[in-house]
């Protein structure tokens, strides 16, 4: 099989996706959530005309001839309406966020008047509106105010708290169940036996389905053997994608892809043009009456968060209902890079956004091994398949580590 080019290989990953049930949520359970529909106020903001000062609420005309003196006849709270009406030669004391008077149509701030035995002069003209936030100024009942597909922020959910929603329709969040795979591995923070290793990569890919707004279901280690795989790829049923972690190349020991084709899988493509990466693989099953993605990434762990980056994260997003691009910027190559081979490569790298336009200096040793590497980057340089040599300064496609 002729190695997939990524873009190729994401395309087929994204149109399998569809998006998940809604569900509602309190307001406090929304924050990162995906809208599901889009939300219409159910109230006027503000709800009625309302005074944006502390001062007197007057008729705009008795004041024509500052200054005025008017009659003090009560007083309006914010959540405490003056209930009567006023009229012409009065005034009702008024605070920032209380309804406007029956008769009202200004609010003059209390630097501009005077209080005294015979009432309260008003020593400047005030227009009509002056310090009054208008009824719906801000929306009215029935404007949509936040579309379907957006990930809710605090700005957000402000909104629709103010617009009378308790509860917001969001995407349920898709399960994604992490399963490492190899003899060697075991629990981080376990004392080393000979050959093993920390299995640190479904951690690291936990965290990442989080941020992408998925549920990370930690199903722990296969080993290298047909039947504890078969027993683990079991443990995964309600989960909406499935990601297998190593044993995914065609070594003695890579005995995942068979395990997952004899657990009902079947593999859209086993081979991709990316490195870090090469080994990707992706399908699907039908597990406990329930479709299932099945996406097997690398078991190197630098390769694995690369992979998860480019297929997992938009994956989640497409099941979420959002579009998750690769959104790649421009920058300029701060170092010349050798000719590429067949496989587009994903190099780690800085980038230098204070330059203008922006500068990505590639890492000398991009070793696949190297983990600290991967935690200095900040984005990787994507660099196209059979790329010629490219000098200091040619344009190239940066992807942000965003995660
Ligand atoms: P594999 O794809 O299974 O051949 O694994 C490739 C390399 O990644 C090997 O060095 C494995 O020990 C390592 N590896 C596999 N799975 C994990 C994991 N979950 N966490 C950390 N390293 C892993
Ligand atoms: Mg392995």
């Amino acid at each position: 099989m002729a190695l997939l080019p990524v873009a190729e290989a994401l395309a087929r990953i994204l149109e399998t996706a569809k998006t998940l049930e809604t569900e509602n949520v309190g307001l406090r359970d929304a924050n990162g959530r995906t809208l599901a529909k889009s939300l219409d106020a159910r109230v006027d903001n503000p709800p009625f005309d309302a005074s944006a000062m502390d001062g007197y609420a007057v008729r705009a005309d008795d004041t024509a001839k500052a200054p005025a003196t008017l009659a003090l006849i009560g007083e309006s709270g914010a959540g405490h309406p003056f209930s009567g009406e006023v009229k012409k030669g009065e005034t009702v004391r008024i605070f920032t966020g209380a309804a406007l008077p029956t008769g009202t149509d200004a609010v003059v701030i209390q630097e501009d008047a005077t209080a005294s035995e015979s009432g309260i002069t008003i020593r400047e003209t005030a227009k009509r509106g002056d310090n009054i936030r208008p009824a719906g100024q801000d929306f009215t009942k029935g404007r949509t105010l936040l579309e379907s597909g957006q990930r809710l922020t605090g700005r957000d959910i402000l909104l629709a708290a103010a617009a009378g929603h308790a509860t917001l329709p969001v995407v349920r969040k898709p399960i994604v169940a992490l399963l490492s795979t190899g003899d060697e591995l075991v629990e981080p923070g376990t004392a080393l036996g000979p050959g093993q290793i920390a299995a640190s990569n479904s951690f690291g890919l936990a965290a990442v389905v989080e941020a992408a707004g998925g549920e990370a279901r930690l199903l722990g280690i296969a080993r290298d053997n047909h039947q504890s795989l078969a027993q683990f790829l079991e443990s995964a049923e309600g989960a909406d994608v499935l990601v297998t972690i190593g044993g995914a190349s065609v070594g003695d020991h890579d005995l995942v892809r068979p395990a997952l084709e004899r657990a009902g899988a079947k593999l859209n493509f086993y081979k991709i043009a990316m490195r870090p990466g090469k080994p990707v693989f992706f399908g699907a099953r039908t597990i406990g009456g329930k479709r299932q993605h099945c996406l097997g990434v690398p078991g190197n762990p630098v390769s694995s968060l690369i992979c998860s980056r480019v297929f997992l994260v938009p994956l989640i997003g497409r099941l979420l209902g959002r579009d998750v691009p690769l959104d790649t910027i421009e920058a300029v190559l701060a170092d010349p890079l050798p000719a590429n081979g067949p496989r587009e490569h994903y190099m780690r790298a800085r980038l230098d956004l204070s330059t203008s336009p922006p500068q990505v200096a590639p890492f000398k040793n991009q070793d696949s091994g190297l983990i600290t590497a991967l935690r200095h980057a900040d984005c990787m340089i994507v660099v196209r398949a059979d790329s010629p040599p490219l000098a200091a300064g040619s344009p190239v496609k940066v992807l942000k580590l965003d995660i």
